[in-house]
Order: C-alpha cells, then structure tokens, then sequence
C-alpha cells in the first residue's frame, strides 16, 4: 500500500492492512489553543495518522515559514536557533559515525539551515533544500549551495553521500515517494537518514493524548519498524539505528525496562479519582515493552543498499 494522502480517509491500515483501527482526538500539551487532532490508529501494528487533516501542505510550508523568520518567537523551543545548534552537534555526531567515501551532504527539509551551517563548518559539502528555507541566513556562506524550493532545482546528475530527512517524513504528503525520491541522490552505498517521532515509545504512551507528538502539521506517526518497512520497499537493506535521542537533555536507552508498579501506587495515590486511567496508562505501558526501541522518544535510522 502506497503511503500518501490520495489513501488517508482509508478504512484499513496504511502499513500493515488491518482494518481493526481505533479513532481518537489528542491536542499536544505545547500546541497552539484549540489544536485537536483526529488520529486513526492501528490496534495490531500501532502505525496512525491524522485524518481529517487540520492543515493542507501550503499552511504548513506558511507556519514554518513563519517559525524559521521569527526564530521560534511564536512557537516552540524547538525552533530557537540556539536550541537548533544544539540538536545539529548531535546529528552531525551521528552522520559522521556513517562510512562514506566523501563528505557530500544533501539536506532536505534543512528549515532554518542550521544543521547545513555546522555540518559545513566540519567539512561537509552541502545542499540545502527546503521550500520554506531562510535563505538570508545561509547566502554566502562556505560550503552551502542553499536551495528555497524543492530537490527539482538541484543539478541533474549530481550525487551524494549522505541524503538527510530530519524530521521531514512526518509532515510531507506522499512519505514513500519522498524516500523513493530522496533515494535518487544517493551515491552507491551512500545513506539515507531519516529522524522523525517514535509513536511506539514508553514516552508517547506515558504522555497520553497531550503528548507532543500530536502535532497540528504531524501527518504521519510512526515507529522505527515502520520506518524500516518503507525503506525495504524503496530497495534498502542495511540498516544502522541511532542508540539515543539526537536531542540536548533527552534521556532514554533503546531498551525500555516496563512500567514500575511502585510508581502506579504513587499515581494512584496522588490521583484516586483516576483510577481507570493510571491502570490503562500502566497496562500500555506493560505492551510498549515488547516494542523495539520503546526507550527511545525520537529515533534516527540510516539505510543503505548493500
Ligand atoms: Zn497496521
């Protein structure tokens, strides 16, 4: 099943088929008032999506547009530029544990261009693309050949080590087509990255239907065996996972331990008047120890064809 919205009002599950699914409404606790999100979730696989969408794609290229000019002044932390180098160090961490031949580096979705900025500051030839790119912070700088469009304005034939997706998969419209596409730009035995929300962690269970994840611009909510499943479909076969949260301050290990009962009593305790949620929250929690890489609140994956 092709992953896009053409197939978004669909009855049965976008990864795995199911059509046992579960509709629910969230707002994320740091969204803008009145938020609410519909969520179509899959009872066996745990993969959702949004549906009815709260934003066409124009609004949300608009809203971070926005966001990247002020510099997160009307919008979360996440935007703030020094929040962003913060993030970038780690990225860049990341992407120079890849074995490459060169140091080529195709950015798409690069925003406010700050992780092209470090990355070009440690050696990397960058491409930066993104049709809401602030253009005005990248011009003339060393390394940078920055792009406010699409990948159709890059050179025809031109190739890269390592093409990045941060955080990018769970806003497009069309997630397998963008991984086909971004494909395209690989060198033999170049890396796809791909960095985006885990909706099978301990941390979005925990946080309930307030968790951040549940974002109005969020399309798309998966896991990292989600993920894998779209990758192996566009061809790619070798597979390297981030161990942490490529995020300042995060804590968190790939393997998630369970729920502890002694904190149950404590919730229990504190809030009696909600009983049936803590046990419910509890129960989850019990399931997302069985997921890969519950412990882990975003993940990042690099894949490659071998
Ligand atoms: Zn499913």
């Amino acid at each position: 099943m092709k992953l896009s919205d053409k197939f978004i009002d669909s009855k049965i599950c976008l990864i795995c088929g199911s059509n046992e699914l579960y509709h629910f409404t969230a707002q994320a606790y740091d969204a803008p008032p009145i938020s609410l999100v519909d969520i179509t979730e899959c009872k066996d696989c745990t993969f959702a999506w949004q549906y009815p969408l709260n934003h066409t794609e124009q609004q949300s290229i608009e809203i971070f547009e926005t966001a990247y000019t002020d510099k997160g002044k009307t919008q979360s932390g996440y935007f703030i530029p020094e929040q962003k180098l913060k993030i970038a160090k780690l990225e860049l961490d990341f992407i120079s544990s890849l074995p490459t031949e060169n140091k080529t580096l195709l950015d798409i979705g690069a925003g406010a261009g700050i992780f092209a900025e470090a990355a070009a500051e440690n050696g990397w030839s960058v491409t930066a693309v993104d049709p809401a790119l602030d253009i005005n912070q990248l011009n003339n700088k060393p390394g940078i050949n920055a792009i406010k469009g699409t990948t159709g304005q890059i050179h025809e034939g031109q190739l890269f080590d390592i093409v990045t997706l941060w955080d990018v998969i769970e806003h497009v419209t069309a997630p397998q087509e963008l991984i086909s596409h971004a494909s395209k730009f690989l060198k033999k035995g170049g890396w796809l990255v791909i960095e985006t929300g885990n909706y099978k962690s301990s941390d979005r269970v925990n946080g309930g239907k307030k968790h951040w994840i549940y974002q109005n611009d969020h399309r798309w909510y998966f896991a990292p065996s989600s993920v894998q499943y779209l990758l192996e479909s566009s061809g790619f076969s070798e597979f390297i996972h981030s161990e942490k949260v490529l995020r300042p301050d995060w804590t968190g290990s790939v393997n998630y331990a369970g729920p502890s009962c002694s904190n149950l009593l404590k919730s229990i305790i504190k809030n009696p008047f909600s009983l049936f949620t803590h046990l419910n929250t509890h129960a989850n929690l019990t399931k997302a120890k069985e997921w890969e890489m519950a412990g882990i609140g975003i993940f990042t994956i690099a894949a490659r064809v071998c």
